[in-house]
């Protein structure tokens, strides 16, 4: 790390600005840390705010609280839709089987992709299934 000492430009978060801005060191706390700074754009002096720490822990937040509201407004992921509808599903687990006959809310057993429902029959051959990863056409009846 640099050698700091008053008069001295540092980084730090700016209280006003937002930012992470170039500021003068005005006093120091001890040999290693700024105290006061004074912010070299809006020139308003305040506490040092180490800009490596400060930054890290809020761009996770804000990273959590993006997914957070993203997933709140918009569609559900597809693992809690099928969450929701292998609850929902009444039939017990029928192993799939292309020469089987399936029915929508059916719950079935791929050996590949796992537990799956029926959402909605495609054609008199193809059913849609929605998988714990994703939504697969499937045929049947063959
Ligand atoms: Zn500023």
């Amino acid at each position: 790390m640099a050698e700091l000492s008053v008069g001295k430009e540092v980084l730090s978060q700016c209280n006003k600005c937002k930012l992470i801005l170039a500021h003068i060191i005005v006093t120091m706390k001890d040999a290693k840390t700024a105290d006061k700074v004074q912010c070299k754009t809006c020139k308003a002096t305040h506490t040092f705010k180490d800009p490596s720490a400060k930054k890290a822990k809020t761009s996770v937040d804000k990273v959590i609280k993006t997914a957070k509201a993203r997933s709140g407004k918009t569609t559900e992921t597809i693992s809690e839709l099928w969450n929701k509808a292998v609850n929902k599903s009444t039939s017990s687990a029928k192993d799939y089987s292309i020469k089987g006959s399936f029915i929508t809310g059916d719950l079935i057993d791929h050996p590949t992709f796992g537990q799956g429902v029926v959402e909605k029959l495609i054609d008199s051959n193809k059913i849609e299934v929605i998988f714990q990863d994703d939504y697969r056409t499937l045929m049947h009846k063959k």
